[in-house]
């Protein structure tokens, strides 16, 4: 499959991983937009928010729980942010569903 994230997963293009468990990896992202900042990804391809289905229900509270607990090792206890883009309007460029992890530094609202 021609997917970017799909590779990552398989070893097949390099990534800065830090963290990896049967479900789930996570890496720091190659176009950092804070001082921390990892994306936490499925192993198994769902191409964007939408695709989640019922049955992947308990992989989209580990995605959550995951961004938690690493997002406090990295020494974001102040704060951080999470953000998930969907589809076209969302921002969404890598089309699997990943969770950016952002901390660090003090975050605005709105976003742009
Ligand atoms: P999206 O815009 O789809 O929500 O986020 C995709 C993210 O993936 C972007 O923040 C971008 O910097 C990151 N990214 C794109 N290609 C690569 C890559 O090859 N390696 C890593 N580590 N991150 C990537
Ligand atoms: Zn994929």
């Amino acid at each position: 499959m021609d997917c970017l994230f799909c590779k990552i997963v398989a070893g097949e293009i390099p990534a800065r991983k830090f963290y990896e468990d049967d479900q789930v990896i996570a890496f720091h992202d190659i176009g950092a937009q804070a001082p921390v900042h990892f994306l936490v990804i499925p192993k198994k391809h769902i191409a964007t928010l939408n695709d989640l289905d019922e049955g992947d229900q308990a992989l989209a509270g580990l995605l959550l729980l995951t961004a938690q607990r690493l997002a406090n090792q990295q020494g974001c206890d102040d704060g951080f942010r999470l953000v998930m883009n969907c589809k076209a309007l969302g921002g969404q460029t890598v089309y699997h569903v990943h969770m950016h992890v952002l901390g660090q530094r003090q975050m605005t609202w709105p976003p742009g």
